[in-house]
Protein backbone atom coordinates (compact mmCIF):
# COMPACT_ATOMS: atom_id res chain seq x y z
CA UNK A 1 0.00 0.00 0.00
CA UNK A 2 2.60 2.41 1.01
CA UNK A 3 4.68 1.20 -2.24
CA UNK A 4 1.21 2.32 -4.81
CA UNK A 5 1.43 6.05 -2.31
CA UNK A 6 5.38 5.72 -3.87
CA UNK A 7 4.48 4.98 -7.37
CA UNK A 8 1.55 7.67 -7.60
CA UNK A 9 3.88 10.03 -6.15
CA UNK A 10 6.71 8.82 -8.66
CA UNK A 11 3.93 8.88 -11.30
CA UNK A 12 2.69 12.42 -10.59
CA UNK A 13 6.48 13.87 -10.88
CA UNK A 14 7.53 11.86 -13.91
CA UNK A 15 4.34 13.54 -15.76
CA UNK A 16 4.90 17.17 -14.15
CA UNK A 17 8.32 16.84 -14.84
CA UNK A 18 8.17 15.77 -18.79
CA UNK A 19 5.13 18.47 -19.34
CA UNK A 20 7.12 21.18 -17.70
CA UNK A 21 10.51 20.77 -19.16
CA UNK A 22 8.23 20.16 -22.93
CA UNK A 23 6.32 22.90 -22.56
CA UNK A 24 9.71 25.31 -21.29
CA UNK A 25 11.55 23.32 -24.61
CA UNK A 26 8.73 24.70 -26.50
CA UNK A 27 8.60 28.15 -25.15
CA UNK A 28 12.33 28.42 -25.62
CA UNK A 29 12.54 27.01 -28.84
CA UNK A 30 9.71 29.27 -30.03
CA UNK A 31 11.43 32.07 -28.80
CA UNK A 32 14.35 31.41 -30.93
CA UNK A 33 11.99 31.15 -33.70
CA UNK A 34 10.69 34.37 -33.46
CA UNK A 35 14.11 36.29 -32.89
CA UNK A 36 15.39 34.20 -35.90
CA UNK A 37 11.83 35.14 -38.18
CA UNK A 38 12.96 39.12 -36.87
CA UNK A 39 15.81 39.06 -37.86
CA UNK A 40 15.28 37.69 -41.99
CA UNK A 41 12.19 40.07 -41.65
CA UNK A 42 14.80 43.19 -40.68
CA UNK A 43 17.82 41.81 -43.36
CA UNK A 44 15.32 41.89 -45.84
CA UNK A 45 14.25 44.90 -45.50
CA UNK A 46 17.82 46.56 -44.78
CA UNK A 47 18.27 45.18 -48.49
CA UNK A 48 15.48 46.97 -49.83
CA UNK A 49 15.70 50.32 -48.19
CA UNK A 50 20.03 50.30 -49.11
CA UNK A 51 18.98 49.65 -52.85
CA UNK A 52 16.32 52.37 -52.72
CA UNK A 53 18.85 54.99 -51.44
CA UNK A 54 21.73 53.77 -53.48
CA UNK A 55 19.53 54.27 -56.64
CA UNK A 56 18.82 57.83 -55.78
CA UNK A 57 22.10 58.75 -54.88
CA UNK A 58 23.20 57.15 -57.98
CA UNK A 59 21.18 58.62 -60.27
CA UNK A 60 21.63 62.33 -58.55
CA UNK A 61 25.27 61.40 -59.10
CA UNK A 62 24.69 60.79 -62.80
CA UNK A 63 22.91 63.75 -63.51
CA UNK A 64 25.53 65.87 -61.91
CA UNK A 65 28.40 64.07 -64.01
CA UNK A 66 26.02 65.25 -66.79
CA UNK A 67 25.89 68.92 -65.49
CA UNK A 68 29.63 68.47 -64.73
CA UNK A 69 30.45 67.28 -68.04
CA UNK A 70 28.72 70.57 -69.59
CA UNK A 71 29.59 73.31 -67.38
CA UNK A 72 33.23 72.11 -68.01
CA UNK A 73 33.17 71.80 -71.60
CA UNK A 74 30.46 74.33 -72.67
CA UNK A 75 31.44 76.74 -69.78
CA UNK A 76 29.22 79.25 -67.02
CA UNK A 77 27.74 81.89 -68.72
CA UNK A 78 24.62 83.44 -68.35
CA UNK A 79 23.09 81.60 -71.36
CA UNK A 80 24.90 78.17 -70.88
CA UNK A 81 23.35 78.31 -67.55
CA UNK A 82 19.71 79.07 -68.61
CA UNK A 83 20.28 76.40 -70.85
CA UNK A 84 21.43 73.94 -67.90
CA UNK A 85 18.33 75.19 -66.14
CA UNK A 86 15.80 74.09 -68.82
CA UNK A 87 17.33 70.63 -69.28
CA UNK A 88 17.32 70.46 -65.07
CA UNK A 89 13.66 71.29 -65.03
CA UNK A 90 13.09 68.66 -67.63
CA UNK A 91 14.68 66.14 -65.44
CA UNK A 92 13.06 66.85 -62.41
CA UNK A 93 9.72 65.55 -62.72
CA UNK A 94 11.87 62.20 -63.57
CA UNK A 95 13.48 62.39 -59.84
CA UNK A 96 10.69 63.19 -57.48
CA UNK A 97 13.36 62.54 -54.41
CA UNK A 98 15.30 65.76 -55.91
CA UNK A 99 14.52 68.88 -54.60
CA UNK A 100 16.81 70.91 -56.59
CA UNK A 101 19.85 71.81 -58.18
CA UNK A 102 21.69 74.79 -57.20
CA UNK A 103 25.26 75.63 -59.04
CA UNK A 104 27.63 77.61 -57.17
CA UNK A 105 30.92 79.23 -58.69
CA UNK A 106 33.87 78.95 -57.52
CA UNK A 107 33.17 82.27 -54.94
CA UNK A 108 30.38 80.34 -53.74
CA UNK A 109 27.80 82.27 -55.55
CA UNK A 110 24.62 80.88 -56.47
CA UNK A 111 24.18 80.93 -60.41
CA UNK A 112 21.85 78.84 -60.72
CA UNK A 113 18.98 77.20 -58.46
CA UNK A 114 16.28 75.02 -60.14
CA UNK A 115 13.22 75.70 -57.77
CA UNK A 116 13.25 79.54 -57.14
CA UNK A 117 14.88 82.61 -58.24
CA UNK A 118 18.19 83.27 -57.08
CA UNK A 119 18.04 85.62 -53.77
CA UNK A 120 20.03 88.78 -53.90
CA UNK A 121 23.84 88.21 -53.29
CA UNK A 122 23.04 84.46 -51.34
CA UNK A 123 26.56 82.52 -51.18
CA UNK A 124 26.86 79.16 -49.89
CA UNK A 125 30.90 79.26 -49.54
CA UNK A 126 30.49 78.42 -45.90
CA UNK A 127 28.56 75.09 -46.45
CA UNK A 128 30.37 72.03 -45.71
CA UNK A 129 30.53 70.84 -48.95
CA UNK A 130 31.47 73.26 -50.75
CA UNK A 131 34.96 73.96 -48.41
CA UNK A 132 35.16 70.24 -48.83
CA UNK A 133 35.11 70.24 -53.01
CA UNK A 134 37.28 73.76 -52.72
CA UNK A 135 40.04 71.64 -50.54
CA UNK A 136 39.80 68.64 -52.15
CA UNK A 137 40.36 67.81 -56.26
CA UNK A 138 38.85 64.72 -56.32
CA UNK A 139 36.11 64.49 -59.15
CA UNK A 140 33.87 61.98 -57.04
CA UNK A 141 30.77 62.70 -55.58
CA UNK A 142 30.50 63.90 -51.82
CA UNK A 143 27.45 63.19 -49.84
CA UNK A 144 26.87 65.57 -47.11
CA UNK A 145 25.54 65.59 -43.94
CA UNK A 146 21.55 66.79 -43.43
CA UNK A 147 21.28 71.15 -43.46
CA UNK A 148 18.54 73.22 -43.40
CA UNK A 149 17.88 74.17 -47.07
CA UNK A 150 18.33 78.40 -47.23
CA UNK A 151 15.36 78.81 -50.00
CA UNK A 152 12.87 76.78 -48.09
CA UNK A 153 14.04 75.73 -44.62
CA UNK A 154 13.28 72.02 -45.25
CA UNK A 155 16.01 69.19 -44.08
CA UNK A 156 18.09 68.35 -47.00
CA UNK A 157 21.07 65.92 -47.94
CA UNK A 158 23.18 67.49 -50.54
CA UNK A 159 25.07 65.56 -53.03
CA UNK A 160 27.67 68.11 -54.55
CA UNK A 161 30.44 67.10 -57.79
CA UNK A 162 32.85 70.20 -58.12
CA UNK A 163 33.71 71.41 -61.86
CA UNK A 164 37.22 73.08 -62.62
CA UNK A 165 38.07 75.39 -65.34
CA UNK A 166 40.04 74.40 -68.52
CA UNK A 167 43.06 75.10 -66.75
CA UNK A 168 41.71 72.24 -64.01
CA UNK A 169 41.26 74.89 -61.44
CA UNK A 170 38.28 74.59 -58.94
CA UNK A 171 35.48 76.39 -61.00
CA UNK A 172 32.37 75.78 -58.85
CA UNK A 173 30.33 73.51 -57.30
CA UNK A 174 26.74 71.65 -58.56
CA UNK A 175 24.50 70.30 -55.66
CA UNK A 176 21.53 68.34 -55.71
CA UNK A 177 19.39 68.75 -52.93
CA UNK A 178 17.16 65.72 -51.34
CA UNK A 179 14.56 66.07 -49.01
CA UNK A 180 14.54 64.30 -46.11
CA UNK A 181 10.92 64.76 -46.41
CA UNK A 182 10.42 62.23 -49.71
CA UNK A 183 12.91 59.50 -47.15
CA UNK A 184 10.23 59.41 -44.28
CA UNK A 185 7.53 59.17 -46.49
CA UNK A 186 8.78 56.20 -47.26
CA UNK A 187 10.17 54.90 -43.97
CA UNK A 188 6.61 55.63 -42.30
CA UNK A 189 4.86 53.56 -44.88
CA UNK A 190 6.68 50.57 -43.18
CA UNK A 191 5.33 49.31 -40.07
CA UNK A 192 7.56 48.88 -37.35
CA UNK A 193 5.39 49.58 -34.34
CA UNK A 194 5.64 51.88 -31.42
CA UNK A 195 9.17 51.32 -30.85
CA UNK A 196 10.55 50.32 -34.53
CA UNK A 197 13.39 53.05 -36.14
CA UNK A 198 15.01 53.14 -39.50
CA UNK A 199 18.34 54.91 -40.07
CA UNK A 200 20.44 56.01 -43.16
CA UNK A 201 23.81 57.26 -41.97
CA UNK A 202 27.27 57.53 -43.54
CA UNK A 203 29.88 54.38 -42.16
CA UNK A 204 31.11 56.75 -39.85
CA UNK A 205 28.51 56.68 -37.98
CA UNK A 206 26.93 60.55 -38.77
CA UNK A 207 23.27 60.19 -39.50
CA UNK A 208 21.56 61.62 -42.43
CA UNK A 209 17.62 60.76 -41.89
CA UNK A 210 16.04 58.71 -39.16
CA UNK A 211 12.32 57.82 -39.06
CA UNK A 212 11.06 58.31 -36.93
CA UNK A 213 12.35 61.68 -37.11
CA UNK A 214 14.27 63.83 -34.53
CA UNK A 215 15.45 67.33 -35.21
CA UNK A 216 18.45 66.34 -32.48
CA UNK A 217 19.33 63.71 -34.47
CA UNK A 218 20.36 64.93 -37.57
CA UNK A 219 23.47 65.08 -38.71
CA UNK A 220 24.48 63.83 -35.21
CA UNK A 221 27.29 61.15 -35.22
CA UNK A 222 26.90 57.70 -33.60
CA UNK A 223 29.66 56.57 -34.00
CA UNK A 224 29.98 55.19 -30.18
CA UNK A 225 26.76 53.20 -30.93
CA UNK A 226 27.78 49.27 -31.03
CA UNK A 227 26.68 48.96 -34.60
CA UNK A 228 29.55 51.02 -35.68
CA UNK A 229 31.91 50.81 -32.61
CA UNK A 230 31.35 46.92 -32.74
CA UNK A 231 29.61 45.46 -35.30
CA UNK A 232 30.45 47.13 -38.42
CA UNK A 233 34.12 46.47 -37.56
CA UNK A 234 34.56 43.41 -39.57
CA UNK A 235 30.96 42.70 -41.19
CA UNK A 236 29.16 44.74 -44.21
CA UNK A 237 25.81 43.13 -42.99
CA UNK A 238 24.04 41.67 -39.92
CA UNK A 239 21.93 41.54 -36.85
CA UNK A 240 22.49 42.68 -33.33
CA UNK A 241 20.58 43.23 -30.16
CA UNK A 242 21.23 46.24 -27.57
CA UNK A 243 19.49 48.42 -25.67
CA UNK A 244 19.68 51.87 -27.21
CA UNK A 245 21.16 54.81 -25.14
CA UNK A 246 18.92 57.54 -26.75
CA UNK A 247 15.82 56.33 -24.85
CA UNK A 248 16.74 53.22 -22.94
CA UNK A 249 14.56 50.93 -25.20
CA UNK A 250 16.29 47.48 -25.95
CA UNK A 251 15.87 47.10 -29.51
CA UNK A 252 16.75 44.04 -32.34
CA UNK A 253 18.72 45.66 -35.10
CA UNK A 254 19.33 44.67 -38.95
CA UNK A 255 22.10 46.66 -40.63
CA UNK A 256 24.02 46.64 -44.20
CA UNK A 257 26.73 48.55 -45.61
CA UNK A 258 26.16 50.02 -49.22
CA UNK A 259 28.39 47.85 -51.38
CA UNK A 260 29.67 50.93 -53.40
CA UNK A 261 28.52 53.95 -51.16
CA UNK A 262 29.98 55.04 -47.57
CA UNK A 263 26.08 54.46 -46.56
CA UNK A 264 24.75 52.01 -43.84
CA UNK A 265 20.94 51.35 -43.69
CA UNK A 266 19.77 50.23 -40.10
CA UNK A 267 16.23 48.74 -39.30
CA UNK A 268 15.43 48.31 -35.78
CA UNK A 269 12.83 47.05 -34.14
CA UNK A 270 11.52 47.13 -29.99
CA UNK A 271 12.29 43.50 -28.94
CA UNK A 272 9.42 43.82 -26.04
CA UNK A 273 6.90 44.89 -29.05
CA UNK A 274 8.42 42.52 -31.50
CA UNK A 275 8.42 39.37 -28.96
CA UNK A 276 4.76 40.63 -27.67
CA UNK A 277 2.90 37.93 -29.48
CA UNK A 278 5.26 35.10 -28.88
CA UNK A 279 4.79 35.84 -24.85
CA UNK A 280 0.98 35.96 -25.37
CA UNK A 281 1.38 32.38 -27.05
CA UNK A 282 3.97 32.21 -24.08
CA UNK A 283 1.83 32.80 -21.56
CA UNK A 284 -1.27 30.92 -22.46
CA UNK A 285 0.89 27.59 -22.95
CA UNK A 286 2.29 28.28 -19.67
CA UNK A 287 -1.36 28.83 -18.30
CA UNK A 288 -2.47 25.58 -20.04
CA UNK A 289 -0.14 23.28 -18.93
CA UNK A 290 -0.22 25.07 -15.28
CA UNK A 291 -4.06 24.15 -15.44
CA UNK A 292 -3.22 20.23 -16.69
CA UNK A 293 -0.30 19.98 -13.84
CA UNK A 294 -2.99 21.39 -11.50
CA UNK A 295 -5.36 18.51 -12.30
CA UNK A 296 -3.25 16.21 -12.69
CA UNK A 297 -1.76 16.96 -9.16
CA UNK A 298 -5.59 17.45 -7.60
CA UNK A 299 -6.29 13.56 -9.36
CA UNK A 300 -3.27 12.12 -8.02
CA UNK A 301 -3.76 13.68 -4.36
CA UNK A 302 -7.32 12.27 -4.99
CA UNK A 303 -5.82 8.84 -5.87
CA UNK A 304 -3.26 9.08 -2.20
CA UNK A 305 -5.83 9.71 -0.13
CA UNK A 306 -8.08 7.27 -1.14
CA UNK A 307 -4.86 5.13 -0.80
CA UNK A 308 -4.70 6.70 2.43
CA UNK A 309 -7.93 5.60 3.85
CA UNK A 310 -7.64 2.34 2.79
CA UNK A 311 -4.15 1.55 4.65
CA UNK A 312 -6.10 3.45 7.53
CA UNK A 313 -9.44 0.96 7.23
CA UNK A 314 -7.06 -1.87 6.64
CA UNK A 315 -4.84 -0.97 9.63
CA UNK A 316 -8.17 -0.47 11.93
CA UNK A 317 -9.37 -3.47 10.74
CA UNK A 318 -5.79 -5.12 11.84
CA UNK A 319 -5.98 -3.82 15.29
CA UNK A 320 -10.08 -4.84 15.74
CA UNK A 321 -8.91 -8.20 14.48
CA UNK A 322 -6.09 -8.50 17.25
CA UNK A 323 -8.72 -7.15 19.79
CA UNK A 324 -11.04 -10.04 18.98
CA UNK A 325 -7.89 -12.88 19.35
CA UNK A 326 -6.83 -11.20 22.55
CA UNK A 327 -10.71 -11.20 23.80
CA UNK A 328 -10.84 -14.53 22.72
CA UNK A 329 -8.08 -15.70 24.58
CA UNK A 330 -9.27 -14.00 27.23
CA UNK A 331 -12.22 -15.79 26.82
CA UNK A 332 -10.89 -19.25 26.69
CA UNK A 333 -8.72 -18.39 29.77
CA UNK A 334 -11.82 -17.25 31.84
CA UNK A 335 -13.49 -20.44 30.01
CA UNK A 336 -10.69 -22.56 31.38
CA UNK A 337 -9.01 -21.00 35.00
CA UNK A 338 -10.52 -20.25 38.38
CA UNK A 339 -11.19 -16.78 38.93
CA UNK A 340 -9.97 -16.81 42.72
CA UNK A 341 -6.37 -18.75 42.43
CA UNK A 342 -5.94 -18.05 38.30
CA UNK A 343 -5.02 -22.01 38.50
CA UNK A 344 -6.76 -24.33 35.76
CA UNK A 345 -10.40 -24.33 36.67
CA UNK A 346 -12.52 -27.54 37.26
CA UNK A 347 -14.04 -27.97 33.69
CA UNK A 348 -10.27 -27.58 32.20
CA UNK A 349 -9.62 -30.28 34.94
CA UNK A 350 -11.97 -32.96 33.55
CA UNK A 351 -11.39 -32.28 29.84
CA UNK A 352 -7.91 -32.41 30.63
CA UNK A 353 -8.11 -35.78 32.78
CA UNK A 354 -10.26 -37.35 29.58
CA UNK A 355 -7.40 -36.64 27.26
CA UNK A 356 -4.31 -37.63 29.53
CA UNK A 357 -6.34 -40.94 30.67
CA UNK A 358 -7.15 -41.80 25.91
CA UNK A 359 -3.40 -40.63 25.49
CA UNK A 360 -2.18 -43.02 28.29
CA UNK A 361 -4.56 -45.96 27.21
CA UNK A 362 -2.62 -45.29 23.86
CA UNK A 363 0.83 -44.82 24.55
CA UNK A 364 0.52 -47.63 27.65
CA UNK A 365 1.45 -44.91 29.78
CA UNK A 366 0.88 -44.62 34.05
CA UNK A 367 -0.78 -42.12 34.59
CA UNK A 368 -0.38 -40.18 38.20
CA UNK A 369 -3.15 -38.18 40.05
CA UNK A 370 -2.50 -35.80 43.23
CA UNK A 371 -5.44 -34.95 45.15
CA UNK A 372 -4.82 -32.13 47.67
CA UNK A 373 -6.97 -30.82 50.75
CA UNK A 374 -6.13 -27.96 52.93
CA UNK A 375 -6.15 -29.04 56.74
CA UNK A 376 -8.22 -27.18 58.90
CA UNK A 377 -9.61 -24.77 56.60
CA UNK A 378 -12.71 -24.00 58.14
CA UNK A 379 -11.05 -22.85 61.46
CA UNK A 380 -8.92 -20.56 58.73
CA UNK A 381 -11.76 -19.16 57.69
CA UNK A 382 -12.97 -18.70 61.50
CA UNK A 383 -10.08 -17.48 62.78
CA UNK A 384 -9.71 -15.13 60.13
CA UNK A 385 -12.13 -14.11 57.81
CA UNK A 386 -13.36 -15.13 54.48
CA UNK A 387 -11.20 -12.53 52.94
CA UNK A 388 -8.14 -14.06 54.10
CA UNK A 389 -9.00 -17.04 53.48
CA UNK A 390 -9.65 -16.24 50.02
CA UNK A 391 -6.04 -15.14 49.69
CA UNK A 392 -4.56 -17.80 51.66
CA UNK A 393 -6.02 -20.34 48.97
CA UNK A 394 -4.25 -18.40 46.46
CA UNK A 395 -0.88 -18.27 48.14
CA UNK A 396 -1.41 -22.24 48.46
CA UNK A 397 -2.12 -22.45 45.15
CA UNK A 398 0.93 -20.30 43.89
CA UNK A 399 2.68 -22.52 46.11
CA UNK A 400 2.03 -25.46 44.19
CA UNK A 401 2.10 -24.32 41.07
CA UNK A 402 6.13 -23.89 41.63
CA UNK A 403 6.22 -27.38 42.35
CA UNK A 404 4.77 -28.49 38.80
CA UNK A 405 6.76 -27.79 36.68
CA UNK A 406 6.73 -30.46 33.37
CA UNK A 407 5.06 -28.68 30.36
CA UNK A 408 2.27 -31.97 30.77
CA UNK A 409 1.39 -31.31 34.61
CA UNK A 410 -1.85 -29.93 35.23
CA UNK A 411 -2.90 -28.16 38.64
CA UNK A 412 -6.08 -27.15 38.90
CA UNK A 413 -8.38 -25.99 41.39
CA UNK A 414 -10.69 -29.16 41.99
CA UNK A 415 -12.89 -27.37 43.99
CA UNK A 416 -13.39 -25.53 47.64
CA UNK A 417 -9.81 -25.72 49.21
CA UNK A 418 -9.41 -28.80 46.83
CA UNK A 419 -6.53 -29.00 44.33
CA UNK A 420 -5.43 -31.64 41.84
CA UNK A 421 -2.96 -32.31 39.94
CA UNK A 422 -2.37 -34.65 36.75
CA UNK A 423 0.83 -36.05 35.92
CA UNK A 424 0.86 -37.87 32.69
CA UNK A 425 3.77 -40.51 32.30
CA UNK A 426 4.05 -40.82 36.26
CA UNK A 427 4.80 -43.97 38.34
CA UNK A 428 4.19 -43.39 41.84
CA UNK A 429 7.71 -42.33 42.80
CA UNK A 430 7.68 -39.75 40.76
CA UNK A 431 4.61 -38.18 41.74
CA UNK A 432 5.71 -38.91 45.38
CA UNK A 433 8.51 -36.23 44.65
CA UNK A 434 6.30 -33.80 43.20
CA UNK A 435 3.65 -34.33 46.26
CA UNK A 436 6.56 -34.64 48.65
CA UNK A 437 8.08 -31.18 47.41
CA UNK A 438 4.67 -29.42 47.96
CA UNK A 439 4.39 -30.60 51.07
CA UNK A 440 8.08 -29.09 52.25
CA UNK A 441 7.57 -26.20 50.11
CA UNK A 442 4.07 -24.85 52.21
CA UNK A 443 5.97 -25.79 55.21
CA UNK A 444 8.79 -23.64 54.28
CA UNK A 445 6.29 -20.91 53.50
CA UNK A 446 5.19 -20.85 56.93
CA UNK A 447 1.84 -18.96 56.31
CA UNK A 448 0.35 -18.55 60.02
CA UNK A 449 -2.84 -20.38 60.86
CA UNK A 450 -3.28 -20.03 65.08
CA UNK A 451 -5.68 -22.30 65.18
CA UNK A 452 -4.43 -25.24 62.90
CA UNK A 453 -2.26 -27.72 65.59
CA UNK A 454 0.81 -27.21 63.22
CA UNK A 455 0.71 -23.22 63.78
CA UNK A 456 0.80 -22.37 59.75
CA UNK A 457 -1.51 -23.47 56.88
CA UNK A 458 -0.59 -27.05 56.11
CA UNK A 459 -2.36 -29.96 53.36
CA UNK A 460 -2.93 -33.36 52.89
CA UNK A 461 -2.14 -35.12 49.81
CA UNK A 462 -3.77 -38.49 48.22
CA UNK A 463 -1.72 -39.83 45.20
CA UNK A 464 -3.01 -42.65 42.99
CA UNK A 465 -1.34 -43.93 39.63
CA UNK A 466 -2.25 -46.59 37.21
CA UNK A 467 -1.43 -47.54 33.93
CA UNK A 468 -3.12 -46.71 30.86
CA UNK A 469 -4.44 -50.70 30.59
CA UNK A 470 -6.26 -50.16 34.02
CA UNK A 471 -7.45 -47.17 32.98
CA UNK A 472 -10.97 -48.24 31.60
CA UNK A 473 -12.44 -47.67 34.66
CA UNK A 474 -10.51 -44.41 34.94
CA UNK A 475 -12.93 -43.43 38.01
CA UNK A 476 -11.32 -45.61 40.25
CA UNK A 477 -7.98 -43.20 39.73
CA UNK A 478 -9.87 -40.12 41.16
CA UNK A 479 -11.01 -42.67 44.32
CA UNK A 480 -8.02 -44.07 44.86
CA UNK A 481 -6.88 -40.50 45.10
CA UNK A 482 -9.78 -39.34 47.37
CA UNK A 483 -9.39 -42.76 49.31
CA UNK A 484 -5.55 -41.82 50.41
CA UNK A 485 -6.36 -38.47 50.66
CA UNK A 486 -9.10 -39.83 53.43
CA UNK A 487 -5.86 -41.69 55.00
CA UNK A 488 -3.23 -38.96 54.86
CA UNK A 489 -6.09 -37.03 56.90
CA UNK A 490 -6.92 -39.69 59.30
CA UNK A 491 -3.44 -40.24 59.95
CA UNK A 492 -2.69 -36.76 61.98
CA UNK A 493 -2.80 -34.46 58.13
CA UNK A 494 0.34 -32.53 56.66
CA UNK A 495 1.13 -35.56 54.69
CA UNK A 496 0.93 -38.25 51.74
CA UNK A 497 -0.83 -41.20 51.41
CA UNK A 498 -0.72 -43.42 48.02
CA UNK A 499 -3.84 -45.22 47.31
P1 LIG B 1 -9.98 -30.83 57.19
O1 LIG B 1 -9.98 -30.74 55.72
O2 LIG B 1 -8.67 -30.66 57.78
O3 LIG B 1 -10.70 -32.07 57.64
O4 LIG B 1 -10.82 -29.64 57.80
P2 LIG B 1 -11.52 -28.55 56.98
O5 LIG B 1 -11.97 -27.52 57.90
O6 LIG B 1 -10.65 -28.08 55.88
O7 LIG B 1 -12.67 -29.31 56.37
P3 LIG B 1 -13.99 -28.90 55.59
O8 LIG B 1 -14.05 -29.63 54.30
O9 LIG B 1 -15.09 -29.23 56.57
O10 LIG B 1 -13.99 -27.40 55.34
C1 LIG B 1 -13.66 -26.84 54.14
C2 LIG B 1 -13.86 -25.44 54.29
O11 LIG B 1 -13.26 -24.69 53.25
C3 LIG B 1 -15.33 -25.09 54.28
C4 LIG B 1 -15.41 -23.78 53.52
O12 LIG B 1 -15.85 -22.74 54.29
C5 LIG B 1 -13.99 -23.52 53.11
N1 LIG B 1 -13.95 -23.10 51.77
C6 LIG B 1 -14.26 -23.82 50.66
N2 LIG B 1 -14.08 -23.04 49.55
C7 LIG B 1 -13.68 -21.80 50.00
C8 LIG B 1 -13.33 -20.61 49.34
O13 LIG B 1 -13.40 -20.49 48.16
N3 LIG B 1 -12.93 -19.58 50.16
C9 LIG B 1 -12.85 -19.63 51.46
N4 LIG B 1 -12.45 -18.62 52.22
N5 LIG B 1 -13.17 -20.76 52.09
C10 LIG B 1 -13.58 -21.83 51.38
MG1 LIG C 1 -12.19 -30.28 52.01
MG1 LIG D 1 -9.82 -29.23 54.27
Amino acid sequence: MKRDIHLVILLLLVIGCSLASLTLWKVVASRERALEEINIHGLNLTQALATYADGIVRQSSLLLLGLVERLETEGSDPAQIDRLSLLVSRQQPLMPQMSGVTIYDKQGRWLMSSNRTIPAGANSSDRAYFIHHLNDPSREPFIGLPIRSRSNQEWVITISRRFNDAQGNFAGVVAVTLGIENFLRLFGKIDLGQEGAIGLSYTDGSMLVRYPFREQDMGRNFSTSPIYAKYLVDKTVGTASFTSSLDGVERLYAFRKSDRLPLVTTVALGKREALASWKLEAVLSLLAVSGLLGVTGIIGWMLIRDIRRRIEIEGALLVAQQQLLETNQQLERLAMNDALTGLANRRCFDETLAMEVHRAQRDETLLALLIIDIDHFKLYNDTYGHLAGDACLREVGSVLAECVRRPTDLLARYGGEEMAVILPNTDIAGATVVAQLMLDRLNGQNIVHESSPFGHVTVSIGLSSMPGANLDQWQSLLDKADQALYIAKAAGRNRLAVG
